[in-house]
């Protein structure tokens, strides 16, 4: 029996077998939850189903995270299914490609502004607000974040912003859901490829940059995510909430390159 027998749990934001949902999905599965999916648009629909059957699940759901109404339809429709539910997992973000180039204020605008935070930090209270009344106490809200939000990197422009504002939604959020015993905690995860990252200008060369300075010596990978996501939705984790836990190989704590010194 794994640590998450008997939880029901949500997952949005997979995209392909390299999305980091997937291995946070390999990490609950592996650990015995049962699992539910939305996906953003029909393009996705597919693909979504076909992972889920790899994860013994049935349950897809469309939720396009620009839209309320999208959002309660999502609930209501999976409320038929699951009459209450022990969490989900927000690994959504997006802002249009023109935002992640270059120098962070010829880029900004204020459409950029806030799409960015509209999908990538609102839509995280947006989905709690629509499912708060069918989950259970000992339910565990989890979202993704990066350390642009606490650092201005390159290119990440305006997403940092929004990532910024995504980890004081998690402790509002917090706040406010544990007087119904449910927690919220947030992972900050290293740079991985993914289709997302795909967007960021120069990501290949960041990702050069954080291998020759990482303390663990490799990158993070969606399976060290999923792990850590599948323990932050478990009981293991009943008393902690509100953090933002990195998982990046300890690059968040480094100031110098070591080896440049070496
Ligand atoms: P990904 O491209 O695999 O996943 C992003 C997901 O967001 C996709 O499934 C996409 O369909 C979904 N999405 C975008 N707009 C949406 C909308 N309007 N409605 C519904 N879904 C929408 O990339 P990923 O890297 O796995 O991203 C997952 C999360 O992890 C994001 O929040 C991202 O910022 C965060 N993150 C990624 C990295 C990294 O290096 N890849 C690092 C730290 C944090």
């Amino acid at each position: 029996m794994g640590f998450l027998s008997g939880k029901r749990i949500l997952i949005t934001g997979i995209a392909s077998h390299r999305s980091i949902a997937y291995g946070i999905a390999q990490a609950m599965h592996r650990e015995g939850a049962e699992l539910a999916f939305s996906y953003q648009n029909d393009k996705l629909k597919l693909r979504v189903k076909e992972f889920a059957m790899n994860f013994h699940s049935n349950i897809i759901l469309p939720c396009d995270m620009a839209q309320d109404d999208s959002i309660e339809s999502l609930f209501s429709k999976l409320v038929n299914i699951w009459p209450t539910f022990d969490g989900f997992v927000h690994a959504v973000a997006y802002v249009p490609s023109k935002q992640l180039d270059g120098d962070y204020v010829n880029a900004v605008t204020r459409e950029g502004f806030v799409i960015a935070h509209d999908i990538s930090s609102y839509s995280f209270v947006a989905m709690a607000k629509a499912s708060r009344a069918i989950l259970n106490p000992n339910s565990a809200l989890l979202t993704l974040t990066y350390l642009g939000a606490e650092r201005a990197i390159p290119n990440y422009n305006v997403m940092g912003l929004a990532k910024a504002s995504l980890e004081a939604n998690t402790r509002y959020m917090a706040n406010a859901m544990g007087k119904q015993d449910i927690r919220v905690n947030a992972i900050s995860a290293g740079p991985i490829p993914t289709l997302a990252s795909a967007g960021i200008k120069n990501f290949k060369k960041m990702f050069s940059y954080y291998k020759s300075v990482i303390p663990i010596r490799r990158m993070v990978t969606i399976q060290d995510v999923g792990n850590v996501a599948a323990f932050l939705c478990s009981d293991l984790s009943a008393g902690i909430t509100g953090e933002i836990i990195h998982v990046d190989g300890g690059f968040s704590i480094t100031t110098m390159n070591e080896l440049s010194l070496e």
